[in-house]
């Protein structure tokens, strides 16, 4: 077994989606630590400038497989070329986007390979771990939640390599591409097997994003203390005035006060905005989970011993119908 980190680089028309260059930032603080190389595995079709975009972001190399077949993400194609290279290369670390595509390919390949599989990590670190009087340096820490969000579990895997992991889009951190950073670009030539070309995709339909949660500068978001779909009106408009975006609780969601794509937390989307205003949300530790990283909070609730309070920077008690449209006002009187 070599050292080596892997990021699973997911590209879509050509672009390289957030959540691989966040892994490849987080990659790279890994491979420093371990010694090993950081390798982006990137498959796709006429796909060769991603490869500098990767390097720049923190791989050593980068392993491009460029084939028609493998021009739009399918489950067979992509897993046998991922996994003969993971047997024949070895990684210590593989690391994938926990997006639909890498929730499909990470447990194919660790099942293919017997490896070890977290799904979701919230951090990843490097240490040790000693069981039955033997000691195993240089592991993978692969941090999550458990149990409800009631733990926080470190998971660690001696044995079967490699140390696999998802994390969701938004939790690690993006570094600065460096532009001066200079690696290799190794092709690999794809081998599938017939039976790994059997589903062929006739038609594609996509639909635009509802949100951009994660990209948002500002999010102004809703629990169920907003009480319903029309109150949250206001929060929309909050939202315009300020420029941001609107998110919710999972408890607002699951009353359908609005979209589950808005949902922030443990379940939902990670954030982590300049500013979030959290409207009649109690502050459970699963919502926490997923927005506690932002700049400020301001935090507005009825209840002054809410626990959003504990790591809200300024904290509104009151009736988020009353104080909403004051906020609105008073910012529109004072942009002028
Ligand atoms: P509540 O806890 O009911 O709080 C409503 C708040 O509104 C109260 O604090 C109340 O004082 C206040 N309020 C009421 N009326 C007003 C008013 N007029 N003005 C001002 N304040 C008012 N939750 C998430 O959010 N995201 C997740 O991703 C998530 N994942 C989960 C995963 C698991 C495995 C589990 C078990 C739970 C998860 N949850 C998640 C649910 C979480 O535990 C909480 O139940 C949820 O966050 C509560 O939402 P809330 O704060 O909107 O509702």
């Amino acid at each position: 077994m070599t050292q080596d980190v892997w990021v699973f680089i997911e590209q879509e028309e050509g672009t390289i989606t957030d959540v691989s260059l966040e892994l490849l930032s987080k990659g790279r603080s890994l491979g420093d630590e371990l010694g090993g190389r950081v390798c982006a595995l990137l498959l796709g079709h006429r796909i060769d400038h991603l490869a500098q975009t990767a390097i720049h972001q923190g791989a050593d190399v980068v392993l491009l497989a460029d084939h028609p077949e493998l021009a739009r993400y399918r489950t067979l194609p992509y897993a046998r070329v991922a996994t003969d290279l993971v047997r024949e290369r070895q990684p210590a670390i593989f690391l994938l986007g926990a997006t639909p595509t890498g929730r499909d390919l990470a447990p194919r390949i660790a099942s293919a390979v017997r490896a070890g599989l977290t799904a979701d990590c919230t951090e990843l670190k490097i240490g040790s771990f000693t069981h039955r009087g033997e000691t195993y340096e240089q592991l993978l820490y692969q941090i999550r939640p458990a149990f409800g969000g009631n733990v926080v579990a470190t998971i660690v895997n001696p044995h079967m390599h490699p140390q696999m992991a998802t994390v969701r889009p938004g939790v690690m951190r993006r570094g600065e591409p460096d532009t001066a950073r200079r690696g290799a670009v190794e092709r690999i030539a794809p081998q599938f097997a017939p039976g790994d070309l059997a589903l062929q995709v006739l038609e594609r339909q996509m639909w635009p994003p509802l949100c951009d949660l994660t990209g948002a500068s500002i999010v102004v978001a809703g629990g169920a203390g907003v009480g319903s779909r029309e109150n949250f009106q206001r929060l929309y408009e909050l939202a315009r005035v300020l420029g941001g975006e609107v998110g919710a609780s999972r408890a607002a969601v699951d009353a359908g006060f609005v979209e589950p794509e808005r949902q922030v937390g443990q379940t939902g989307v990670t954030v982590r905005p300049r500013l979030y205003i959290a409207c009649g949300i109690s502050g459970a530790v699963q919502h926490r989970a997923g927005m506690d990283q932002a700049g400020t909070i301001i935090a507005i609730n009825s209840d002054p011993n809410a626990p959003i309070f504990d790591i809200a920077h300024y904290k509104i008690v009151g009736d988020l119908n009353q104080v909403i449209p004051q906020m609105i006002r008073s910012y529109r009187e004072n942009a002028k």
